[in-house]
């Protein structure tokens, strides 16, 4: 596996080298430029704790359109910490497995393999979660769950936590999120704790990939704050309705998780189970977040992380942004109010870091997994091409091609994303019948909102958009042919969705803060995948596979 990890990491290189927009090691018009910066005295000691934070679908322009609206955790990390304005994942497929492995890895999807968030696998003929782990079994803090266990066996390199614990003493790592997806890539191979919500149950839960029982850090605290404790919570503005941007209305908004489509929202489900539709609505709140706070307050306080013997790790994944743009959209009231919810959460959260782990003394990068598309529907009513692209249909359509250019069969093509499967063996029979191949790739091309379509070997470092096609695939796990979409056009029946590789989705905010970090407004383009290199130079750790850089203009000289 490491061979053919370094095999592709040194083509990916190559790549690198010919990428000039993701090159941020160069001048040109985007040198370095520091608007401001702190001459702070030369950190003499490592870091006693690194928090890395990620707010799912958290877009880069989230600061600039919302910050005035902030007064608390993320004004200060905004005020304080150093600030990259400009970073962009560099690979298509901008969701949350890959976004969470790419940024505690510091490397793309064609390497750590995290190529989605559920993928085709070929061998068993099963769409397969990318954390899913048939040899491990979920196990619960509160009733009983089901269902497949889950692991990092899919994540074909290390991450940051991971080589902590390699190279440095008795790191303590706990990783938090709603996700499995997101708290196990954040947490690598080896946590001591990580913990994520079994949705079909609303029981808490982790694996037995990272340990035969429940830890009693989290388990005191979900006792004490039971879900049910959270049914019928009623969310409604939290600051006046004249300090929101944009108008809030529901043109172009889908199906929600919670009851009514606008202020005030009613936490509640169908009213009486905690489980199902009552979780899909509370990870819809801003109360999830606030219940991820303080789980992550818990393990501070239970296991006295940043005050052991070693460097000590905390990861947070905030989930309720990601649900929440999802069903209402980028430039609705409610995404502004998590947002607003959160800076209070984390301004807590950092009062707690400076008063128990002590100022100065730990380092926290915050970065997204991804960011999120405008709701097409929105688009075009300003007189834009935008639109929805029918997957469903477009496979339908390939098939009936398969039928009339190979002959009868059972085929059944499959779109996730911008990937394309066929049944085994149907690749390999359209590429000896380029008449076949041909009609397919038109059949695609025809589907309205499609703009390319790259054939796997077509893949290569040789121009932006098949170079970010190239960082996604994962042979095996990708699919046979990938279409790339026009702008504003998604391939999701919620009312928005990401994972288009379009600037809008690639940009995530990028912040350093703490020990070692020089604050400012940093403009020079950068990668969340920078993060993890950095946060281990500080910490004295070495990221085997990272193709991310230090961030060397962020850190005080030493
Ligand atoms: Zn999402």
């Amino acid at each position: 596996m490491r061979t053919a990890a370094l095999a592709v990491l040194a083509t990916l290189l190559v790549a690198f080298g010919l990428a000039a927009p993701f090159d941020s090691h160069t001048g040109g018009p985007w040198a370095v430029t520091v608007l401001a910066q702190d001459r702070q005295p030369a950190a003499s000691t490592k870091p006693k704790l690194v928090v890395l934070i990620s707010v799912d679908q958290m877009r880069g322009d989230y600061i600039d359109r919302f910050q005035h609206q902030w007064s608390k955790g993320l004004k200060r990390l905004v005020a304080e910490g150093a600030w990259f304005r400009q970073a962009d994942f560099p690979y298509y497929n901008t969701v949350t497995c890959s976004g969470h492995a790419s940024i505690s890895t510091g490397t793309v999807p064609a390497v750590h393999g995290m190529v989605l968030n559920q993928w085709w696998e070929r061998d068993n003929s099963r769409l397969v979660s990318c954390t899913d782990d048939d040899d491990a079994q979920l196990i619960s803090y509160g009733g009983p769950v089901k269902g497949v266990g889950n692991s990092a066996r899919n994540l074909m390199t290390t991450t940051l936590s991971d080589e902590m614990r390699i190279q440095s003493l008795a790191p303590r790592v706990v990783s938090i999120s709603l996700k499995a997806r997101s708290a196990i890539n954040l947490g690598g191979h080896h946590p001591d704790a990580v913990i994520w919500l079994d949705e079909a149950t609303g029981e808490w839960v982790t694996s037995t990939a990272f340990g035969q029982t429940t830890t009693p850090l989290f388990a005191d605290y979900i006792t004490k704050h039971p879900l049910r404790s959270e049914m019928g919570r009623v969310w409604d503005r939290s600051l006046p309705t004249d300090r929101y941007l944009y108008d809030g209305s529901a043109q172009g908004r889908q199906k929600t998780a919670l009851v009514s489509k606008d202020f005030p929202h009613i936490v509640k489900g169908d009213g009486t189970e905690i489980a199902g539709a009552f979780t899909d609505a509370w990870e819809s709140s801003p109360y999830s977040d606030a219940y991820l706070a303080g789980l992550a307050g818990a393990a501070l306080d239970a296991l006295k992380l940043g005050r052991g013997p070693g460097i000590d790790y905390l990861a947070i994944s905030f989930s309720a942004l990601d649900k929440v743009g999802h069903d209402f959209g980028q430039d609705s009231h409610e995404v502004q109010d998590v947002l607003i919810r959160l800076d209070r959460e984390l301004g807590l959260l950092l009062d707690k870091l400076d008063r128990d782990v002590g100022k100065g003394t730990y380092v926290l990068g915050l970065t997204a997994d991804h960011g999120v598309a405008p709701v097409p529907e929105r688009v075009k009513a300003q007189g834009f091409d935008a639109g929805r692209i029918n997957t469903a249909t477009m496979g339908r359509q390939i098939d009936d091609v398969l039928v009339r250019e190979l002959g009868p069969g059972a085929f059944r093509t499959r779109v996730i994303y911008n990937d394309i499967y066929f049944n085994t063996g149907v690749y390999a029979k359209l590429l000896q019948n380029a008449t076949a191949m041909d009609a397919v790739i038109q059949t695609v091309l025809k589907t309205p909102g499609v703009a390319r379509v790259y054939k796997k070997g077509e893949l290569s470092a040789a121009d932006p958009f098949t170079r970010a096609s190239f960082l996604s695939h994962y042979d095996g796990r990708s699919g046979d042919l990938k279409m790339l979409g026009r702008p504003y056009w998604i391939t999701s029946s919620s009312t928005s969705t990401h994972g288009t590789g379009h600037r809008y989705d690639t940009r995530v905010p990028m912040i350093l803060f703490g020990a070692g970090v020089r604050k400012g407004e940093y403009l020079q383009p950068a990668m969340p995948i920078d993060l993890a290199p950095t946060l281990g130079f500080l910490s004295g750790v070495m990221l085997p596979d990272a193709m991310g850089r230090v961030l060397t203009e962020a850190l005080v000289p030493r």
